[in-house]
């Protein structure tokens, strides 16, 4: 009896290793951070030379934002772009913000037009041939209501501090505050939104954003997150940034030195494709983690850049291993200049139908759709429930059994539920 139960778990876990195959193989051909580092160190070293810049001075974040690429020009030296190309850029840049950090541009693959990063970073001609986004899909005009606020819930808010970044992404979901010149909250607007979530004591978790927050000096940073920590009824504080993924550099002792003074802070990412998930961002997520501050990743569904199953399947994966947790997939909205990047439905939840018992649920992000006209991040999920009866419930596994469990009402014990 015991042998052919042995024998049974033997068996099925065949079953279990065959369904993830050929994912294994083709996983292996997905091009990972962590795998390119001596073809990203190469690279690196390129980059430095064509600036005349010495290792010291790429480590160093205020060095990597002063020598942003930001135009077709600049950008020709360390790619070869077609006359075209050059044009199509140049063009782009005078209507939609360019800039990108010396080391999110050694991440790209010079030989791959299909590049991951390069959609990501560097323009293209469908950002101006878009006549179907919108310039404020999210109404976030209609959500501010004081200073740098944008409130949409109950006990939460965002506070949008800088709309400076360290890459401009083209697929940014924001980039009607992105406008054309740096430009950091003033010391009013910033001293309005502090004053406003003092007033709104049902306020208990802030959201500190952008642009990116952590593009900003470290001692006027310290003065914001101050600010809100002596709101007694801040519980907690989140950042919002993209430095580990664009500008890793920027992660330093001293950051996370006096973001741990603050705690609990909890930051977000956005890493979008395992390629950007380097040695380079594992250790500033070490240093951040280290602080005692858990790390999330919100990554968005970009076609052309990670609408694969197996391409997400991956990234989650790296992500855990450089202790960042999957958080959120966002599907993409319907803003001006970025529906090229837009997917169908069909392709998050397929990518959410491939996560589900084939990997670790800690690498199993939601996948939110934004209702329209900012009325909330909404979870998106394949169809589990097959049927709800009264006395059961019919559900679908991962595998796609079809299961009948029995249900009945709670026969309550105890208190009455509070919400009723
Ligand atoms: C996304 C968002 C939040 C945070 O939402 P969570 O689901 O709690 O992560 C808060 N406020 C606004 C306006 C948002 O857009």
């Amino acid at each position: 009896m015991k042998q052919n139960k042995r024998q049974a778990a033997l068996a099925r876990a065949d079953v279990l290793k065959a369904r993830i195959d050929r994912y294994l193989e083709i996983r292996s051909e997905i091009p990972k951070g962590l795998e390119r580092r001596i073809e990203n160190d190469a690279r690196q070293a390129e980059i430095m030379a064509l600036c005349g810049a010495d290792r010291k001075q790429w480590n160093d974040w205020r060095w990597q934002l002063k020598h942003r690429v930001r135009t077709a020009e600049d950008l020709s030296r360390f790619l070869s772009l077609s006359p075209r190309e050059r044009e199509t850029i140049s063009a782009v840049e005078r209507v939609y913000r360019f800039a990108i950090s010396p080391y999110y541009l050694s991440l790209i693959d010079p030989e791959d037009p299909d590049d991951a990063i390069r959609r990501q970073a560097v323009p293209s001609g469908y950002e101006l041939d878009d006549l179907e986004g919108e310039d404020d899909p999210m109404a976030e005009e209609m959500t501010n209501p004081a200073g740098c606020v944008t409130r949409r819930y109950p006990d939460r808010l965002i506070l949008n501090i800088t709309n400076e970044c360290a890459m401009y992404c083209r697929h940014c979901q924001r980039r009607r505050n992105i406008g054309s010149v740096d430009r950091i909250a003033t010391e009013r607007q910033i001293a309005e939104s502090i004053a406003y979530v003092r007033d709104h004591p049902e306020i208990r978790d802030v959201l500190v954003t952008g642009g990116d927050p952590f593009t900003m000096a470290t001692a006027r940073l310290e003065r914001i997150i101050a600010a809100l920590r002596a709101i007694p009824t801040v519980e907690i504080i989140r950042i919002g940034t993209r430095t580990p993924v664009t500008m890793p550099q920027r992660i330093t002792p001293a950051l996370c030195n006096m973001l741990a003074k603050y705690h609990p802070i909890y930051v977000n990412t956005h890493f979008n494709h395992p390629q950007e998930v380097t040695a380079e961002a594992a250790k500033a997520c070490a240093l951040l983690a280290g602080a005692g501050i858990p790390l999330g990743n919100q990554a968005v569904l970009l076609n052309g850049v990670n609408n694969d199953p197996y391409v997400m399947r991956c990234l989650n994966q790296e992500l855990l291993k450089i202790r960042v947790r999957p958080y959120y997939l966002f599907h993409a909205k319907t803003v001006k200049g970025t529906s090229h990047f837009k997917t169908s439905f069909d392709d998050g939840l397929e990518i959410m139908e491939h996560l589900r018992g084939y990997t670790s649920g800690l690498a199993i992000p939601y996948y939110i759709v934004n209702a329209p006209g900012g009325k909330g991040k909404t979870p998106l999920l394949p169809q589990y429930v097959v049927e709800k009866a009264p006395d059961h419930l019919t559900i679908r596994t991962w595998e796609n059994a079809v299961i009948r469990i029995p249900d009945a009402p709670t026969k309550r014990i105890g208190k009455a539920k509070l919400t009723e």
